[in-house]
């Protein structure tokens, strides 16, 4: 589903680096100095790119695009958990529309295409003392080039590129292009009106709801059942075989108070 000419309303400020331990820390170092919203941090490669919980994100050079987004949204802090759905269903977009897959979203934060992965998105935000959000930072990686021996011996099984998906070589700066104007659209629509018309978009790219799922907290294995629905906020409704119905929020956001 397409938006119809929303008036977008961030400008684009992009950095290259050639070598960043994640743009993820850069872009909230920049934040700090007083960056614009809009400010887009892109590394040749990561040294310590992250995932959830700080597990390692693959990065090797000049092999996708390793990016980062500083935003400053006017929403409630509760809210901005929703930007995690809102890139992935950004990324999505621009994907499908390069490459005409079937590229489809794992709850809350994975690309997929035919059971493996492609892109990874963390979110990360700041809050000021009154609970305001001072920023939010997106940090998205997403595999263009690797051929399969590119991926070390576990990822191989997991993961792929956009080049594994099509046999074509994208260059960064299209990928990167056709992500924003999806992005802007969407990040616009939702500060005006909210997460609804997200919500509708990304239950119709998700491959997770009535699917069985396995909850983990550090790997620890805490629930599991069938994802039976998103809500209105972006909490997945997952039902156990007692047929009690639980929500999880995204473990992926890490909430900051302005002390830490
Ligand atoms: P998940 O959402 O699957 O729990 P994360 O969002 O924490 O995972 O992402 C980190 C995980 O992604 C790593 O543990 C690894 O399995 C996988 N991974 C790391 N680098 C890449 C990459 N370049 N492409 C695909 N998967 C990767």
């Amino acid at each position: 589903m397409k938006l119809v000419a929303e008036k977008p309303f961030l400008n684009k400020k992009i950095m290259y680096y050639h070598e960043l331990d994640s743009t993820n820390i850069e872009a909230q170092k920049l934040a700090k100095l007083g960056a614009a919203e809009g400010t887009v941090v892109v590394a040749d490669r990561q040294t310590a790119g992250s995932g959830r919980l700080r597990r390692r994100w693959e990065s090797p050079a000049g092999q996708g695009l390793w990016f980062s987004l500083l935003l400053r949204p006017t929403i409630a802090a509760a809210d901005c958990a929703q930007l995690t759905l809102l890139s992935a269903v950004a990324v999505t977009q621009a994907l499908r529309g390069l490459t005409g897959k079937n590229f489809t979203i794992k709850w809350p934060n994975d690309i997929m295409l035919d059971g493996k992965k492609i892109c990874g998105i963390l979110a990360e935000m700041e809050l000021a003392a009154d609970g305001s959000v001072e920023y939010a930072v997106v940090g998205i990686g997403i595999n263009i080039k690797m051929a399969a021996e590119d991926f070390g011996i576990r990822l191989a099984a997991t993961a792929t590129s956009l080049y594994l998906a099509t046999g074509i070589v994208y260059e960064r700066e299209q990928v990167l292009k056709a992500f924003w104007n999806e992005f802007v659209q969407l990040y616009s629509h939702w500060q005006q009106h909210g997460f609804a018309f997200i919500r509708q978009n990304w239950l119709e790219y998700n491959c997770t709801l009535g699917h069985r799922v396995v909850i983990k907290d550090n790997d620890e294995e805490i629930y599991s059942g069938t994802a039976e629905a998103m809500d209105d906020y972006g909490s997945l409704l997952v039902r156990n075989a007692a047929g009690e119905s639980i929500s999880f929020n995204f473990g992926e956001i890490s909430i900051r108070s302005c002390s830490g």
